[in-house]
Parts: structure tokens; C-alpha cells; sequence
């Protein structure tokens, strides 16, 4: 019979050992680095979980190209991908890559390949060696006898330039030859696996593969990174933690065609969060289709908004607020936690450097009294706004106590006031002053 759970949370045993922290589990994987010049972006192993973009100009453009690859990198990119589909696109990538130098962008330029990277590879010398890294697709490298040829040469490409490799597949082109095989194989079972059992291990076998037949040809396994991207969160996350149990190479985590909007963007958190939280992924890509007018930036920001949520990484400060509820009818709190954070967001650029550390700030902007005070004393600085009824006074909290009160029309500049001063006191390296 069926113990009863009440009963369990009631003994003794139950109370011996603490609720286990909220934190990730640990990645094992190994340690890429993705190179330019001098510098060099480390991926897998202890590295923090890196943002990858995409460009989508083309690439041709080197002037328009380098502008989005500098927005992407402004916004938090730490690896931009663009595509290198022609000889012009090609002959394109090492002036894009002068021009980043030129503006100071330090970001590494990784190539997408598909259907003639073996040629661009070759025939265009000064693009290999522009690039940090070559996006393979083995599923679009050639058919037959061409296959192994041609992907031979793009790892020899990328050992002759010292350059990692990402055996990308794609359920969108999967290699079709060995998904058939699978489906011959798995037709011969008693018990036939279902179909998307099978479409994983082609997913899985195809990276693993090609994977390993790069290492054959020299690759060092560190400098291989995978990534098997589907577009079901529930397939993501089957065929990653496969794949996690099977191999130790760096893995470049992104639901793909996640779709616009709110869509794509709870999809590929649902997805990541799932995957990350047990230690899979190395770098993340969100690929959600711009809305029109939407900036490319926004896929960055997701990125960003999916790492600080799990706290695997602190970007910008974060600011608590409650939703609002019939406790506050005035639009006034909601109106101080967007000016709050959009004041947070336009200072970090020059806060980051000045500031180290202010990423990882708390602020809560609260509309009552019911949670206020106590989420206010959670965060570094909160405020608690008055709800309806309530005495028009907001109270502020500092490194959680109550510092002030604040009354009157002026609470919202006021209260960004006390937030600079408080970022100043406690970031910078001035002489401290009371922050109130
Ligand atoms: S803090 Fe107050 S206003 Fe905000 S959701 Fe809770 S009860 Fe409602």
C-alpha cells in the first residue's frame, strides 16, 4: 500500500537532513577555445555558459554585417556565427573581421557552413583564417563517396588554421542515409523503438560520428564541439542528456526554429533551463525569429535573461517586482520598476567597468505592503510602494534595513537617486558616503 507523504514530513528523519540547494549540477565537458589574434573565448570545462548569436545580413555586406556583429557583441554576444554560403561571402569575412578590429570589437567570427564549405575552406585561405571557428553540418556535406572527401577537407582546413569545429546536425537536414539504415535496423526489431526514438539515435550517431572521424583526422576531442537541435522542447531535452551521457565534448545548446515572440522565447527557456540545470550545455544559442521591427539583439537578450534567471550567470542587475494585484490599482509601481530597469540596463555599459561586481545587484520595487517590506529586505535596495488605502509613504531598504521613507511626488527620482548613490558606495572603489 501507498505510504502516506503527510506522514513521512512529520518524523524525525524527514527533518535530519536539509532541503538540498537550488543549483545547478556540474558540466564535465571538455575545454574548447575559440581564438582571434590573441584572444580567445574558452568554451566547456569550467568556462561560464557562453551566449552565441547569428548575423542576419548578408554577409557580402562587410559594412552592414559588421554593424550587426557589433550589436550582437554590445548586447552580450561572446560568439557571433554568420553565414559563408558563396566565394563573395567568403572573400567578404576577413574585411569584416578588420572592420570589428578597427571599431574595437572583441568578439570571435564563427563560419556557417553548409553544401561547399570544403571549397570555400579552401579556395579562400584568408576567410579560414579570419573565422574562429567552422560550423560543420554533416548532414550537409555531400552524398556517397563525396561525403567523407569533402568533410575531410574541412578538418583539414581547420587543422591547418588551428581552428575548433562544430559538428552541427539538424533534424531539418539529418542525414538521410543513416536515418534510413536506423529505420531498416529498427524494423527488424521484435519490438520495434518508436519513431522518434529513432530519429534521435540518427540525430546522436550523426554528430558522434562525425565527430569521431574528425578526431581520426586529428582534431584534438576538446577543440570538437556538437550540438543535435530540434525544434520540440521534449526532443531537446531526450536527445541532450543522450548525448551528455555519451560523449565529453563541449556542446552548443539552442532549440532550433523556436519560432517569434513570446513563443519562442518561453519555448527555448522552458528547453535550456531543463538541459542546464543538470549541467548540459556549454554555450547557448536562442533562435527566435525577429518580429518585424524586432531587433536582432533580442535573441542575446534572451540568452542573457535565461542564464541570470537560473544564476549561472549575473549580466545585469536584477529587479524584482510583484505582478500587481487589486492591493495597488495605481499604474505608479509598475511605471518605477520598468524606469528602475531600464535605468539599470542603460548604465551598465559604463557600470561595468567602472562598477565590478554591480551585475549582480538586487533591487525590488514592490506595490504594497503585504510582500514589500519582506522582498525589500531580500534584495540589496528595495522600495515598497503604498497600495490603495495604505499611508502614502514608501519605505526603503537597504542591504536589508530599513533606511528611509520616502513621500510625496518625487519617490521614482528620488529612488533612482538613492540607487546611483548606493552603487557608487558600494561598487566603487570612492570614498564611501551614506547611501540614504
Ligand atoms: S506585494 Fe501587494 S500589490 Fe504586489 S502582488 Fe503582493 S499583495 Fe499585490
Amino acid at each position: 500500500m501507498a505510504q502516506d507523504p503527510s506522514k513521512e514530513l512529520t518524523t524525525e528523519a524527514a527533518f535530519a537532513q536539509p532541503v538540498p540547494l537550488g543549483e545547478p549540477a556540474p558540466r564535465g565537458s571538455l575545454q574548447a577555445r575559440v581564438a582571434w589574434g590573441t584572444r580567445v573565448v574558452t568554451v566547456g570545462g569550467d568556462a561560464p555558459v557562453r551566449v552565441q548569436s547569428m548575423t542576419n545580413t548578408d554577409t557580402v555586406d562587410v559594412i552592414g554585417t559588421a554593424i550587426q556583429v557589433k550589436e550582437l557583441a554590445l548586447a552580450g554576444s561572446e560568439l557571433v556565427r554568420l553565414t559563408v554560403n558563396t566565394p563573395e561571402a567568403a572573400q567578404a569575412v576577413p574585411a569584416i573581421r578588420e572592420q570589428l578590429d578597427r571599431m574595437g570589437i572583441d568578439v570571435p567570427l564563427i563560419g556557417d557552413f553548409h553544401y561547399n564549405g570544403h571549397t570555400l575552406l579552401t579556395d579562400f585561405p584568408a576567410c579560414a583564417a579570419a573565422l574562429s571557428k567552422y560550423r560543420i553540418n554533416p548532414g550537409n556535406v555531400g552524398k556517397g563517396d563525396k561525403r567523407d572527401r569533402q568533410f575531410g577537407q574541412m578538418i583539414e582546413a581547420a587543422l591547418r588554421h588551428d581552428k575548433p569545429v562544430r559538428i552541427g546536425v539538424n533534424w531539418g537536414s539529418l542525414d538521410q542515409v543513416l536515418l534510413a539504415q536506423l529505420m531498416d535496423e529498427n524494423n527488424r526489431r521484435a519490438q520495434p523503438w518508436d519513431a522518434r526514438q529513432v530519429m534521435y539515435e540518427a540525430l546522436i550517431q550523426s554528430a558522434l560520428d562525425s565527430a569521431a572521424q574528425a578526431v581520426e583526422l586529428g582534431m584534438d576531442p576538446a577543440q570538437v564541439l556538437i550540438s543535435c537541435k530540434v525544434s520540440g522542447v521534449q526532443d531537446l531535452v531526450a536527445v541532450y542528456q543522450e548525448l551528455a551521457r555519451r560523449c565529453r565534448y563541449p556542446l552548443h545548446l539552442g532549440l532550433t526554429e523556436a519560432g517569434m515572440g513570446t513563443k519562442g522565447t518561453v519555448a527555448s527557456a522552458a528547453a535550456l533551463a531543463v538541459l542546464l540545470q543538470q549541467g548540459i550545455g556549454d554555450t547557448i544559442r536562442v533562435s527566435l525569429t525577429p518580429q518585424p521591427g524586432e531587433a536582432r539583439t533580442q535573441e542575446v537578450v534572451v540568452a542573457l535573461e535565461i542564464l541570470q534567471a537560473l544564476g549561472l550567470r549575473s549580466f545585469v542587475p536584477s529587479v524584482t517586482a510583484c505582478p500587481g494585484c487589486g492591493r495597488t490599482t495605481s499604474t505608479t509601481f509598475q511605471e518605477l520598476a520598468k524606469q528602475i530597469d531600464d535605468y539599470l540596463r542603460a548604465q551598465m555599459p559604463v557600470w561595468r567597468a567602472q562598477y565590478p561586481g554591480v551585475e549582480a545587484m538586487k533591487v525590488a520595487v514592490m506595490g504594497c505592503i503585504v510582500n514589500g517590506p519582506g522582498e525589500s529586505k531580500h534584495a540589496d535596495i528595495g522600495i515598497s510602494l503604498p497600495g490603495t488605502g495604505e499611508v502614502p509613504a514608501a519605505p526603503v531598504f537597504i542591504d536589508g534595513e530599513k533606511a528611509l521613507t520616502l513621500r510625496g511626488d518625487g519617490i521614482a527620482s528620488e529612488f533612482q537617486r538613492i540607487v546611483e548613490r548606493y552603487v557608487e558606495r558600494r561598487f566603487g572603489s570612492a570614498t564611501p558616503e551614506s547611501a540614504g
